[in-house]
């Protein structure tokens, strides 16, 4: 049947997906699977990366993204070098080996400063990973980032279908760049992450597979999938969110496509459903991103409405996760966190 072909041969065609996405048939037999490669890939290991937004100033102007350039409604912040280091100790502590750093696209972090930041994480930290999510580049600097320290990059393609791209980006933004932003941070050597969200307006079943055969071309180490959820400031307000039920789905398929690949229980899972994470842990999933940024700025970094955990601090965040995950039979680990890929020492 379907879910022994993908299982065994980490593909299906168009019609075979479609059709899997579409209804709920195969949920039983599709996440027992998920979960079942997901223990041959990495047993029950959960591993974390300390999340760090560390500046919501974006040039760009997404429409599904509350932290947009015309949010006049935004309160905007960004963290100094000092505060960012910082929130890198504690999470230290913590057990932390993978920091991200994510933001808006900010024209104040210039190549120097995001450099300067990554090179003194670098030199602090030797034994962890250092992340960045901080959108299109040149490939200069995505080249002087990898130098200065970085290892990995994560840069959600959305949706690789150029027309449903232009649906939800003002025409100065391509779907074909971010592509080709995704093939240069692969060539220059990064671990690298791709992703969408699921039910973003005007997305169908015919684009997830789209997705899928651009991430089977790509093969990045980590897919991120997390709900569409709206911002009530933005042109998106009364777009209905993405389906919990769909997500998990796709996060099963993405599972036995890709047996080795990282699969984060998103925030936006978390925040559609309160047990949202720990159904993504028990449908194939295998990383969780906390937040790590100063508790003053949590509430600030809003892409969507409600967002989960912008009040406790690191410390009772970890703890609160470290009790959901065993509570569906998985243990966090404190190491870097690899992929399979890499960890094999593979191309
Ligand atoms: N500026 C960086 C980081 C973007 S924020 C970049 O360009 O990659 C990280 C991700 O949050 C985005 O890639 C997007 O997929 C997701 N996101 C943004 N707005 C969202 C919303 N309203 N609902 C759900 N996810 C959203």
């Amino acid at each position: 049947m379907l879910i022994d072909t993908l299982r065994e041969t980490h593909d299906l065609d168009d019609a075979a997906l479609l059709d899997l996405l579409a209804t709920d048939r195969y949920d039983d037999a599709l996440r027992a699977a998920a979960d079942a490669v997901r223990r041959e890939s990495y047993g029950t290991d959960v591993y974390v990366r300390g999340l760090i937004e560390f500046t919501n100033y974006c040039k760009n102007d997404c429409y599904y993204c509350g932290i947009r350039r015309s949010n006049g409604a935004a309160a905007r912040y960004r963290l100094t070098e000092d505060e960012i280091l910082a929130c890198c100790r504690e999470g230290h502590a913590l057990g932390f080996r993978t920091f991200v750093l994510q933001g808006g696209e900010d024209p104040y972090f210039t190549d120097d400063r995001v450099c300067q930041i990554v090179g003194d994480i670098r030199a602090a930290f030797p034994d962890c990973a250092i992340t960045l999510s901080i959108g299109e580049k040149s490939r200069e600097s995505y080249q002087r980032f990898f130098d200065a320290g970085a290892d990995r990059y994560l840069l959600r393609h959305e949706t690789a279908n150029e027309a449903h791209y232009a649906m939800l980006h003002p025409s100065d933004l391509s779907g074909a760049h971010r592509k080709a932003c995704l093939y240069t941070l692969r060539d220059i050597g990064y671990q690298v992450g791709a992703g969408i969200m699921v039910g973003s307006p005007g997305q169908t079943l015919a684009h997830i597979v789209e997705d899928i055969r651009f991430l089977q071309d790509l093969r990045p180490d980590m897919i991120g999938i997390g709900p569409f959820l709206p911002h009530k400031d933005t042109p998106f307000k009364d777009a209905p969110s993405g389906s919990l039920a769909l997500t998990l789905r796709l996060l099963g398929v993405l599972r036995l496509l890709f047996p080795g690949v990282l699969l984060p229980a998103t925030t936006a899972l978390g925040t559609i459903h309160p047990r949202g994470r720990e159904m993504g842990l028990q449908w194939g999933a295998n990383v969780l991103m906390p937040n790590l940024s100063p508790v003053g700025v949590r509430d600030k970094y809003l892409l969507y409405d409600n967002k989960i955990c912008t009040g406790e601090e690191s410390a009772q965040c970890k703890d609160c996760l470290s009790r959901r995950v065993a509570s569906v039979g998985y243990q966090i680990v404190t190491s870097r966190g690899d992929s399979l890929r890499v960890q094999r020492g593979g191309q």
